[in-house]
């Protein structure tokens, strides 16, 4: 049987591990002129490991007690950095207690009350104040060294800080180079992790255009600004911060295994297989089926 073009690219992708959802979309992803690539689950295997713990002076906790108090706050979260944080302490053999009032705020982080005491985790940005030097210290030492650096405040207070680190994906660097040759642009990278830790990863893979430090919004406005020229973005992100950039996107493709189920319903197209070196193939793809096409 002869199937029309679009179809049977449609098919196609789903042998390469993309699952398009329309031949709009596919039509669309053959005129993608950028890709953009969140970090954390995307361009790294999102499972972090959590690699320090530093307790401050001015929270009067050792650090078993920050990481168990911080653990309990992460329970109901399903952020990587959560998962890592609690998956820790429950191997530190450290009770993890249940939170009550848990709320959490995407790209910035989470609070919950722990046995009566008001416990914050999240990103230095979001939780950091300047007047509290020893938590700013150990902020730069960690993200100096390549990690993401987590604020812990308890009843207001800054009480420490953990540093955690996360494997690039084996195949990041290739699908870069793959993607660069193919549209004629480098990928961008769209991060809420902080410059440092974000900038020396792009090295790694092959990316120059760096954009850091970025709330869900953010994530937004710099798509926003990647297609005022007439660009057409493709953006590659997992998490549920991710979601209005990839409603924004000419194209928003998430990631199946790892991707949080807003991130799934929101996309354009799903990498149904663990592998990023998937996409370029089916950009190539696309790309062939709309020149059938048109
Ligand atoms: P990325 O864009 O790299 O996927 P996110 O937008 O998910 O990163 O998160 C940005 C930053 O917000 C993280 O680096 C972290 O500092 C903070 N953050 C978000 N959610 C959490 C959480 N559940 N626990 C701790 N920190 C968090
Ligand atoms: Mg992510």
């Amino acid at each position: 049987a002869t199937m029309p073009p679009l179809l049977s690219a449609i098919a196609n992708a789903g042998r390469h591990g993309v699952l398009v959802k329309s031949a709009v979309v596919l039509e669309r992803l053959g005129s993608v002129t950028r890709v953009a690539f969140d970090k954390t689950g995307t361009l790294t295997e999102g499972a972090p490991r959590l690699a320090a713990v530093r307790h401050l002076p001015g929270g009067r906790l050792g650090d078993d007690e920050l990481l168990a108090l911080a653990a309990a706050a992460e329970g109901p979260s399903e952020h990587p950095l959560a998962r890592a944080v609690v998956g820790a302490a429950r191997d530190a053999g450290l009770d993890v207690r249940r939170a009550a009032e848990f709320g959490s705020a995407p790209g910035r982080g989470v609070t919950a009350r722990v046995d009566g005491r008001l416990v914050e985790v999240g990103s230095p940005t979001a939780l950091l104040a300047d007047d509290e030097p020893a938590a700013v210290d150990a902020v730069a030492e960690l993200e100096r060294t390549g990690h993401t650096a987590v604020v812990v405040r308890v009843d207001g207070r800054a009480a420490g800080v953990l540093g955690l680190t996360d494997r690039l994906r084996p195949d990041a660097a290739d699908t870069v180079a793959r993607i660069t040759a193919l549209t004629g642009a480098p990928p961008v990278l769209l991060t809420g992790d902080n410059p440092r830790a974000a900038e020396r990863l792009a090295a790694e893979v092959g990316i120059t255009d760096v954009r850091a430090g970025l709330r869900p919004e953010d994530k937004v406005s710099a798509v926003r600004e990647l297609e005022a020229g007439g660009g057409k973005v493709a953006l590659v992100g997992d998490g549920v911060n991710d979601a209005p950039a990839l409603a924004t996107a000419h194209v928003g493709i998430a990631l199946g295994r790892a991707g949080s189920d807003l991130a799934l319903d929101t996309a354009d197209a799903v990498i149904t297989r663990d592998e990023l070196a998937t996409l370029p193939a089916v950009l190539a793809l696309a790309r062939r089926a709309r020149r059938l096409v048109v």
